[in-house]
């Protein structure tokens, strides 16, 4: 598959006869493969007599043509890796380990075949239309310093998007990028290691730049791609780079001073401030005015006892 996809990547018709050759299968064999990639949500462009080629506006990820949009100081603290198709990006940047001498690896992905939300919720990324990237960040503070990172991170993909012309962005707490109540790009960090010590910290994000109706519908909740929130389509390559740019900074300054340093700038996004909203754990829920969120990235609710902090892992935010 990745074989083929190397081949259709030039954006150019090819027959299936010499798709056929490349690969050593037969045509037939290139053609159950060219069918398996559309049913992962890949659109091909199929024309008697001229072959097959990538439907128009698909641009693949190119490890290269992401880093000729890397900011100079960037360039050269990040190892990005791309890649056709994973189970998920998170484990893939886990399993390459931690690169050498203060490097912070990334790792991409065209499509994840078991692409994971938070508490083992499905995440969508039919092939080519989507960035799933996940860096691997090592931190030697233990856990209780990373504290409000997943908000901070939520902001780092703001940043990105605005530099492609995305605006009217919002967070909702701990971290999803909304846009007119739809949602944009969702994070998921998981973290390994030591509480007190050494621990190795799983950044993912998924952000949708380009779905059909029909692959927004099929989402749980209401979802948006950045084409509909530009009005034009936007490179791949240059969202993952500008998120790689924006979350290498991020992660310099966190590693400095924490969430407090972003908290107000997180406030300015924050897309439910002052309003009702219901926070839902597996057994119960809680209602309450949002207050916006403490230094530490808990969120503030007011409710007829008084105002409760509420921190992210089983909680989940709902306007009432
Ligand atoms: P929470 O408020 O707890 O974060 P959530 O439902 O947004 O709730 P996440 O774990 O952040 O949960 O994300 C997983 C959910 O996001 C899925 O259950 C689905 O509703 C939605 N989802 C899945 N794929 C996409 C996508 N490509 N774009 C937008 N939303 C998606």
């Amino acid at each position: 598959m990745d074989k083929l996809l190397g081949l259709l990547a030039d954006g150019q018709f090819h027959s299936g006869e010499e798709l056929g050759e490349h690969l050593g299968v037969s045509r037939a064999a290139v053609w159950k493969k060219l069918k398996t990639l559309e049913e992962l949500g890949l659109a091909l462009d199929s024309v008697r007599g001229k072959g097959y080629r990538l439907g128009s506006g698909i641009e693949l990820l190119d490890s290269v043509k992401v880093q000729s949009y890397l900011d100079a100081d960037v360039d050269s603290k990040v190892d990005v890796h791309t890649c056709f198709i994973t189970e998920s990006t998170n484990d893939l940047v886990r399993a390459q380990g931690a690169a050498s001498g203060g490097v912070t690896r990334f790792c991409l992905a065209e499509h994840q075949t078991s692409g994971r939300g938070r508490r083992g919720r499905i995440w969508a990324s039919p092939f080519g239309s989507t960035v799933s990237l996940s860096a691997l960040w090592q931190n030697g503070e233990g856990t209780a310093s990373l504290e409000g990172l997943s908000l901070a991170v939520g902001l780092a993909v703001v940043k990105a998007l605005e530099t492609l012309g995305a605006r009217d962005l919002k967070l909702k707490w701990p971290n999803d990028v909304l846009w007119q109540g739809k949602k944009l790009c969702g994070v998921l960090l998981e973290v390994y290691g030591d509480p007190t010590g050494e621990c190795e910290v799983v950044i993912g994000m998924g952000i949708n730049v380009r779905l059909s109706e029909e692959q927004l519908k099929s989402i749980g909740q209401p979802a948006v791609d950045l084409f509909r929130v530009c009005d034009k389509s936007v490179s791949r390559n240059a969202v993952a780079g500008q998120l790689i740019n924006t979350l290498t900074h991020l992660l310099d300054g966190f590693g400095q001073g924490g969430f407090r340093l972003f908290r107000e700038q997180w406030c300015e996004y924050d897309a439910f401030r002052g309003k009702e909203v219901t926070l839902m754990a597996s057994t119960r829920s809680v209602t309450g005015r949002c207050m916006g969120v403490d230094e530490q990235g808990g969120l503030l609710l007011e409710t007829s006892s008084g105002i409760h902090v509420f921190n992210g892992g089983e909680v989940s935010l709902r306007q009432s």
